[in-house]
């Protein structure tokens, strides 16, 4: 082959290379641009299904799917439910959606009701429940929720009891005649699912109760357990569907504080009911601050950190700490005790006897902090809570906005402050890898900590399919109240040193953890991972570590798991997106944080990367420039970013 031929060769090659990449890039926006349509395709088909079945609804039972129909006390049974208010539950007034609730149900209709934890739900079927023939049955997931609501019903003297493997034969046999019993004054029945999925005995009982006509309805709290999409999937819950089936005529009522539109989808399939009704309360807590930070490096300086919190802001308040493990719970529990805090542990590894201790002595404020794992969750009811902290963030938005929910239900104002670590990312993915959905979701969290200039509520609202208008928020979250702005900051060079990194790596079947991969980076750790020419990035510690987390979301790299006896590690592989950062031309920017005191300005100079670079580089005041850096188009905008070395980039 002449040596021409072959040039000409090469030169074809390069160009139909190009073209090929710039095909892919296209393609790629055209991906993303088709998930957008997807999901506007999707709420705007919501939209008008609701508006037609409100319409249906609405010319033949007067009520319609919209709330505001519902909001009348002209029904036939509007006075009953303002006495059962007054004199059973000593309440005067409703709260948003609960008039709308009870009287659609008590009009035969089946409803599921969203509404945040400590909305009220309860009421919507305890008082419908006294004000119908018969009793109600209420599906409970765990046995302590149905005390809790017991003993509030026994004090206020509603007949209400629960049937569960503990019961005596003697109250399981009562109960059945209960059932049966036209006369009888109980008002709600308790069971778990398990109750109606496995005791062919207690079907038969409520087979009999619904022909008598004494089944009022069916309650199902919980209802987003359903799903497997959802963040509490129980497996007997998927066995409902037989109630729908078997008593049609008996409305039931779904009750959750957290269900995307999709997991109520899947709950209603799943429980047999048709064409319900939806009421959502918006997600918006006005009370609670929102706040990211970033997690110090070092645990001594984190619990320093929490220390100065609770020591001024938090003084003499209540609060929940919330950790990863029982081993954190744990060791910051016993932190904060050795600081002369008040402070208990609780997860799921404890005694009953001990936890209900810690519980209780919280309650009465005898313990300032609860420093708990998600364990601590359903059916803590305590108004007061000032402060929720994320020791680290929550596995999906789903738990954190439940978690971080229970801080302020007395409506006054309150914090939560998730401290936001690299390390957690991995800590948590290498727990949910086995989950159906669980990185998707995990990562839906990390984009919310990594962002630096929307409005959290903006955010929470998204993820929850609620629009929500970033003005109302009034300055309570901190993207909203910071005075810092961001800057779009170019990375693309940057990304191309990581991809080779990783390139590197794959090539000498080594398993890169992403601990390794910064150490490489940064001109530490194992030689061999270090590449030729990839000069360390001037950034910080949190920098780099944002950028990593930005290119794994991005999917530019992607999480490996490797499983041993005794862990699951995550390990840095490239991503499906990785090819796009071959086209020079291709770009990749990140928005950082410039000035005032957001989130991501770093607190100590522990978390600067300076210590660990190369010999002789200092990387914030250095002066060599990789010769790649220098060309203007590639660094635009990082080369604009001039701010002082605790804030941001610092390439000059
Ligand atoms: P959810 O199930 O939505 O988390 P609950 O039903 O447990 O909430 O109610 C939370 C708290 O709100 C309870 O202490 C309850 O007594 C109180 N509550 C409910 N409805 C009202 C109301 N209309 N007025 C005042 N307090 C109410
Ligand atoms: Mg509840
Ligand atoms: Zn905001």
């Amino acid at each position: 082959m002449d040596s021409e031929e072959a040039a000409a060769l090469e030169e074809e090659l390069e160009s139909v290379s190009g073209e090929l990449q710039a095909v892919e890039i296209q393609l790629q926006e055209l991906l993303e641009r088709q998930q957008e349509l997807i999901h506007r395709k999707n709420l705007l088909n919501k939209k008008i299904q609701r508006l037609s079945e409100n319409a249906e609804a609405g010319s033949s039972a007067g009520g319609g799917d919209c709330a505001e129909n519902w909001r009348n006390e002209d029904f036939l049974w509007s006075q009953k439910i303002r006495r059962a208010l007054s004199d059973s539950f000593q309440l005067q007034t409703f709260r948003s959606l609960q008039l709308e609730t009870i009287n659609a149900t008590m009009s035969g209709r089946d409803v599921f009701l969203i509404m945040p934890t400590g909305g009220g739900k309860s009421l919507c079927y305890q008082l419908p429940a006294l004000c119908s023939d018969g009793f109600t049955l209420v599906i409970c997931p765990l046995i302590s929720l149905m005390e809790d609501q017991l003993m509030v019903l026994n004090r206020l003297g509603v007949s209400a009891t629960s049937l569960n493997a503990s019961s005596s034969k003697e109250h399981v046999k009562w109960v059945h005649g209960e059932m049966m019993n036209k006369k009888s004054q109980l008002k709600l029945l308790y069971v778990t699912p398990e109750k109606v999925a496995k005791s062919k005995v207690f079907m038969s009982r409520l087979e009999k109760a619904y022909q008598g006509g004494l089944l009022a309805r069916v309650a199902v709290d919980e209802v987003h357990c359903c799903s497997q999409w959802g963040h509490d999937f129980r497996p007997d819950y998927k066995t409902l569907g037989i109630l729908k089936r078997q008593f049609p005529n008996s409305p039931l009522i779904g009750l959750t504080a957290t269900a995307t539109s999709h997991v109520l989808k899947d709950a209603q399939k799943i429980l047999c009911v048709q064409k319900p009704l939806t009421f959502t309360a918006s997600f918006n807590r006005p009370n609670l601050f929102y706040e990211v930070r970033l997690k110090p490096s070092s645990s001594e300086d984190f619990i320093a950190d929490i220390t100065k919190l609770i020591n001024s802001r938090y003084k003499g308040q209540s609060g929940i700490i919330y950790c990863f493990s029982q081993k954190d719970s744990e060791q910051v529990t016993m932190s904060l005790q050795k600081l002369g805090i008040r402070a208990g542990a609780y997860h799921a590894n404890m005694e009953p006897r001990d936890k209900s201790k810690v519980h209780t002595k919280w309650t009465a404020n005898e313990i300032q902090i609860v420093v708990a794992t998600v364990a601590f969750g359903m059916g803590i009811d305590k108004p007061d809570v000032r402060f929720v902290i994320h020791h680290s963030m929550s596995k999906s938005m789903e738990n954190y906005y439940q978690e971080s929910g229970r801080a302020g239900r007395d409506d006054s104002r309150a914090d939560c402050i998730l401290y936001y670590g690299f390390g957690d990312i991995f800590r948590i993915s290498s727990m949910v890898v086995m989950e159906n959905v669980g990185q998707q979701k995990l990562y839906e969290m990390v984009k919310y900590s990594q962002n630096l200039n929307r409005c959290r509520r903006v955010l929470i609202a998204q993820h929850f399919d609620e629009v929500w208008d970033s003005a109302k928020c009034n300055k309570m979250c901190d993207n909203c109240n910071s005075e810092g702005a961001c800057e779009e900051a170019d990375i693309s060079q940057y990304c191309r040193d990581i991809v080779k990194i990783v390139e590197q790596a794959d090539r000498m079947d080594e398993k890169l953890t992403p601990l390794k991969l910064i150490d490489s980076w940064v001109g530490k750790g194992a030689p061999k991972l270090r590449v030729p020419g990839v000069q360390p990035p001037k950034l910080l510690r949190h920098e780099i570590e944002r950028i990593i987390a930005h290119l794994i979301l991005q999917q530019f790299l992607r999480e490996d798991f490797s499983f041993t006896a005794y862990a699951t590690i995550s390990y840095v592989k490239k991503g499906p997106k990785v090819n796009l950062l071959r086209n020079d031309k291709y770009t990749l920017s990140i928005s950082m944080r410039r000035g005032g005191s957001g989130p991501d300005k770093v607190k100590s100079p522990q978390q600067s990367t300076s210590q660990p670079s190369a010999p002789g580089v200092s990387m914030a005041t250095s002066k060599n420039k990789s010769p790649k850096r220098q060309k203007p188009q590639k660094c635009s905008v990082a080369k604009k970013i001039k701010v002082s070395p605790d804030d941001s980039i610092v390439i000059d």
